[in-house]
């Protein structure tokens, strides 16, 4: 059957049709990120009002690409949270109203579910499997014992990654978001300031980001106390290699206690370089399968909501029309 997708939890206003759960036919992005950048973030009333704008536009692009007619469609999938909630609010009414004309299946779909299904467009899930979720708002070790089953094993309590990379980014002055340039400078350093890893206590796995941000705000009032200007790049290679070594170390370390036949890697921070090369070779050590979908199903799409959605669909669990979007959502409630 044919899914049509709809994606607008933070700055992306995305629709895909997808068939079978798999066939990628269309998945139309439309960023906001020349809007927001001049604010240094995401400013929530206006990726709203954007979304409100190009809404409609880009499902009939998403259609016409995909080369279907509308009438076509068999079930409508959304992101209902989390996310800020004025934008998934314009996602989930348009859902409606589709589901609701073409009269057909509707199904709520959770973020970072979709995070970590994007791996199935791309290969095969063993399970158990294992995935990193490493994003802007995000940041967790989940468990899939079974299809659609998640269990969260480790979570930040406090910063998500893509969230220190811009904070750290701000800091070196970048521009939103910073994450790109400081992975790019870490690359090309050739010096490195040794910066703390926050292991926390020796059985968890969760994550704590807050402190090694604040060490490299430490570190450049340090050296502009003395008169000296920050080395930026040793700066960005300290701080890149502190983030790689813990959440690689934590994500290895969970799959071999837990049994996992595969490694999955998701979300927008699994397009850093020295992250998939370091967790390459780690799961490679340990003999571990590794999946990283290509950088256009890693940060927010609809095409990677539709792989998740379709769980749903082949388990015929819907959503009735008075879905409700949810800015806070709980991933392993989702679970079929
Ligand atoms: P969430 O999915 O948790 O709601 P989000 O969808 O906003 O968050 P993504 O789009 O998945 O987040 O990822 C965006 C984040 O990824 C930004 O913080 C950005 O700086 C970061 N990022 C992108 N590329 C890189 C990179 N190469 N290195 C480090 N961080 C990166
Ligand atoms: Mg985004
Ligand atoms: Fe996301």
């Amino acid at each position: 059957g044919l899914l049509l997708a709809i994606e607008t939890s933070c700055d992306e206003t995305s629709v895909a049709v997808v068939r079978g759960g798999r066939e990628v036919l269309s998945n139309v992005v439309s960023s906001q990120i020349d809007t927001h950048r001049q604010f240094g973030g995401v400013v929530p009333e206006i990726a709203s009002r954007k979304h409100v704008e190009s809404i409609t536009i880009i499902i009939e692009e998403a259609v016409r690409e995909a080369g279907i007619r509308l009438e076509d469609i068999d079930a409508v999938a959304v992101t209902q949270g989390p996310g800020l909630i004025g934008a998934l609010l314009v996602g989930v009414v348009a859902a409606k109203s589709l589901a609701l004309a073409l009269d057909v299946p509707l199904i709520g779909t959770h973020h970072i579910a979709g995070h970590i299904y994007a791996n199935r467009l791309i290969g095969e899930i063993l399970y158990p499997s294992l995935a990193l979720v490493v994003s802007g708002g995000h940041t967790e070790i989940v468990l899939l014992e079974a299809e659609g089953k998640f269990r969260i094993i480790g979570r930040t309590r406090d910063d998500a990654v893509g969230e220190a990379y811009d904070k750290v980014a701000r800091a070196l002055k970048f521009p939103y978001p910073g994450g790109p340039h400081v992975d790019k400078l870490a690359q090309e350093a050739t010096e490195e300031i040794v910066l703390p890893r926050s292991w926390l206590e020796p059985d968890s796995y969760d994550f704590s980001f807050s402190g090694l941000k604040s060490a490299v705000l430490a570190e450049i009032n340090r050296s502009r106390m003395k008169g000296e200007s920050p080395d930026f790049s040793a700066l960005a290679r300290g701080f890149q290699q502190s983030v790689i070594d813990v959440v690689t170390g934590k994500a290895i370390r969970a799959a071999k206690e837990f049994g996992a036949r595969q490694m999955m890697l998701c979300g927008g921070v699994a397009a850093n370089r020295g992250l998939r090369e370091r967790l390459a070779a780690l799961c490679e050590e340990a003999d571990l399968p590794l999946l990283i979908p290509p950088h256009n199903l890693c940060t927010d799409n609809a095409a990677m909501i539709a792989a998740a959605a379709d769980l749903k669909w082949r388990h015929g669990q819907f959503s009735s029309l008075d879905l409700k979007a949810e800015a806070v959502m709980s991933l392993e409630d989702w679970s079929l």
